[in-house]
């Protein structure tokens, strides 16, 4: 094994994924001398962050990488629709009372935006991009304190490098997450997808969310040809070799979505390679490791039913970048200061991340109703609550893309739901009986309280 000579920098980046290739742009901006290591510089082909809410794209702009999303025949997406048993309520995203414009986020392949920010990357100055693995975080000798990291090319050449600080956004398979919380994800479906070729949606330049049974599928155009299609799959992914999940989606998934979009749909499973990937979540951790810090998908992740990972990722960088720049943190080497910032990038965070993540896992519950009938009570409420419009959409999409950063407009909103439920269903029933009221206005709090609350409180965790 021949190792290579030192080299030093003052930043190690692990992941040119979305959130390395982000902080690279922004510390390199800063002055820092950064290194950005990614096993793989090739384009990726993955089924995953291919619409950014208009959240993400502001923070992209403060970061001065809006130009990423041009060029990649990307499609603009002005909200949501969402369909439930033949019936389809537009979502709209919220307009800039300001500047009288409506918002507006993107849908584009993946890979092709990853590129871009690659690009971006590579072109700052202060930063070096290389193509290697990292394979261990190199510690000091007598302490816990990361202090560089040992890496592997695909020759099997060996490299060390050190810097005072290493930003480890390895994503959602982290192979470093253990070396700094204890938390795992904590996975109960996975996503299903590939593409369906010339498709128009429903709702053209929207999101669609199906409110299928047993649970929810995705649709959004992310090409002029293709529109990606994700298949929530509750519990153990039906195998792909025996042809069981090419079953579950012809027998279980296809008669659940709507006749404009069936044929497509068919014929995609005849011509198109099944891909899945894990739905986990993963509440934060703060940061309190000498030496090195954990974002991304390492450090955080929700559904990706309501498109929030890279959102939130984008806010992350903008925010880390604040808290360590020059002015506040002038050396890296200064670990106490970093750690001291990390804290109080934890709780900064929490105005958006809470309300991304808790709206994710709470909207993913309800429309994974899966035959619970308290569950499909509060199912019918949301929908009709957003058929009422104004407010009762403004304020949910504006958390979920990112705009409206407070966690208590969601439990404002969640809270109104279960209410609006109960009225809608009282109401079909003839409000037949106080008794038979008040057992289901109990039973359907209840459901909306564990529904939501778990997720909360894990989010005020430390
Ligand atoms: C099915 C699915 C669909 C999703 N859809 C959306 C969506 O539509 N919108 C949205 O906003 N979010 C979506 N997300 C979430 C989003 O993809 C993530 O939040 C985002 O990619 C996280 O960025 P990251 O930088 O942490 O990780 P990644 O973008 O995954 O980057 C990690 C990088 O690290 C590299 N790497 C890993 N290990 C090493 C190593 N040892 N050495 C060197 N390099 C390494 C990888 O090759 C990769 O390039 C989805 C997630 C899933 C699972």
């Amino acid at each position: 094994m021949t190792t290579t000579p030192i080299e030093e920098f003052e930043l190690i980046i692990v992941g040119a994924g979305i959130v390395g290739c982000a902080a690279a742009k922004a510390f390199g901006t800063d002055g820092r001398r950064v290194l950005l290591l990614e096993r793989d510089l090739t384009e990726p082909d993955r089924i995953v962050g291919e619409l950014l809410q208009p959240g993400g794209i502001n923070s992209l702009k403060s970061l001065g990488l809006e130009d990423c999303v041009e060029g990649i025949d990307g499609i603009p997406c002005y909200g949501y629709g969402v369909i439930h048993k033949g019936q389809t309520v537009e979502i709209p995203y919220p307009v800039n009372y300001e500047t009288e414009k409506q918002a507006s986020g993107k849908s584009f392949h993946h890979g092709r935006f990853i590129q871009n920010l690659r690009k971006a990357a590579t072109c700052t100055e202060n930063v070096t991009v290389r193509e290697l693995t990292v394979n261990t975080l190199i510690r000091e000798d007598d302490g816990d304190k990361v202090i560089g990291v040992s890496a592997q090319s695909k020759t099997n050449e060996y490299f060390k490098f050190y810097a005072p600080l290493t930003i480890v956004c390895d994503g959602l398979f982290s192979k470093f997450r253990k070396e700094f919380t204890t938390k795992t994800p904590d996975v109960r479906s996975n996503f299903v997808g590939f593409v369906l070729k010339d498709l128009e949606l429903p709702l053209p330049n929207h999101g669609h969310v199906i409110l299928a049974n047993p649970s929810p599928v995705l649709m959004y155009q992310i090409s002029t040809h293709d529109t990606r299609v994700l298949v929530d799959v509750p519990g153990k992914l039906p195998s792909v070799s025996t042809g069981e999940l090419r079953a579950y989606m012809e027998n279980i998934v296809a008669p659940e979505l709507p006749e404009s979009i069936r044929p497509k749909f068919m014929e995609a499973l005849e011509t198109e390679k099944l891909r899945s990937m894990p739905n986990g979540f993963l509440p934060p951790s703060a940061n309190q490791s000498t030496g090195m810090i954990v974002v991304g998908d390492a450090m955080n992740m929700r559904h990706p039913l309501t498109g929030g990972g890279m959102t939130v990722a984008f806010n992350d960088v903008v925010l880390l970048r604040e808290f360590l720049s020059p002015q506040n943190v002038p050396s890296f080497t200064d670990s106490e200061l970093v750690i001291k910032q990390m804290n109080s990038f934890h709780w900064k965070r929490k105005n958006y991340c809470t309300a991304i993540n808790v709206l994710a896992m709470a909207l993913y519950r309800l429309f994974a109703a899966n035959h619970d009938a308290d569950l499909e009570v509060l199912q019918r409420g949301c929908f009709s609550y957003f058929q009422l419009g104004g407010d009762c959409v403004d304020g949910p999409v504006g958390l979920l893309s990112g705009l409206i950063q407070r966690p208590i407009v969601l439990v404002y909103h969640f809270f109104a739901v279960a209410f609006h439920a109960i009225y809608i269903e009282a109401k079909s029933n003839g409000w037949s009986g106080a008794h038979h009221s008040f057992i289901m206005l109990f039973t359907v709090l209840y459901t909306a309280c564990v529904t939501i609350l778990p997720y909360l409180w894990t989010e005020t965790k430390y």
